[in-house]
């Protein structure tokens, strides 16, 4: 077989999406160093994860709590400055290890959940920051609140749970067109006095930032297709 002179490392994929994440800030009028990379390491080994620390990443997300368990703490500990996201949806019975070993949740999308995560950070002492997940297709097997329920659950995250509630997220329907999602979004975020939003992925980051996205949530673009479909798609 001839050599496949076109594969490339996930290092080197890494390299690609910062570049055309600057070059999308540019685009924008934007400063690329307000647009956070989150490498989405999800299904992929703590040995694959490893050349992207190598590279100089540090902010990670996953979307199951068990799973972050198994590869995190050990990498953490190798690499303390690391910064872990968690991007998929959570269960009230797991709030105590996801505020154990996650820095910033976002996928904040109902007053049980909100009141359990508040609970849990109380006792911990670690009050992390949260991202209100909005489901902005109203799909009804996706989770997030509904758009029109978004500005009431915000403000009870806020002032009943007293949640450090920092911005937005969303995830839009794969067959709809990306760009009328980020806006709502953005509009969402923006009446609630909030500036953050974690949105884009690896198809549609480039026209996330256009939109406003401060956190881009990247996976097979830097860590190349995952071989098991992962929990939640
Ligand atoms: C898997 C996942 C991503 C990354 O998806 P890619 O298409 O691999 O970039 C982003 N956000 C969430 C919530 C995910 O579950």
């Amino acid at each position: 077989m001839p050599t496949d002179t076109t594969a490339s490392s996930s290092a080197e994929r890494l390299a690609e999406v910062r570049q055309r994440i600057a070059d999308a800030a540019r685009q924008a009028s934007r400063a690329p160093e307000d647009i956070t990379l989150i490498a989405v390491s999800k299904t992929f080994s703590a040995q694959a994860i490893t050349p992207v620390l190598a590279a100089g990443q540090r902010h990670f997300g996953e979307n199951r709590v068990q799973e972050a368990r198994e590869k995190w703490p050990g990498l953490k500990e190798r690499y303390p400055d690391v910064v872990l996201h968690l991007i998929g949806p959570l269960q009230t019975n797991k709030v105590k290890h996801a505020v154990r070993l996650f820095d910033v949740i976002h996928t904040v999308d109902r007053p049980k959940l909100a009141a359990e995560l508040a609970r849990e950070m109380e006792k911990r002492g670690r009050q992390l920051p949260v991202f209100v997940q909005v489901n902005t297709g109203e799909e009804p097997q996706k989770a997030g609140v509904p758009p029109r329920q978004a500005d009431a659950f915000i403000k009870a995250c806020r002032e009943e749970y007293g949640l450090n509630v920092v911005g937005c997220m969303c995830i839009p329907p794969v067959d709809e067109e990306p760009a009328l999602h980020f806006a709502l979004l953005r509009k969402i975020a923006e009446r609630n006095g909030l500036r953050q939003l974690s949105m884009g992925m690896s198809h549609d980051f480039e026209v996330a930032i256009a939109f406003g996205a401060t956190h881009v949530r990247v996976g097979s673009a830097i860590f190349g297709p995952r071989k098991l479909p992962a929990h939640g798609e």
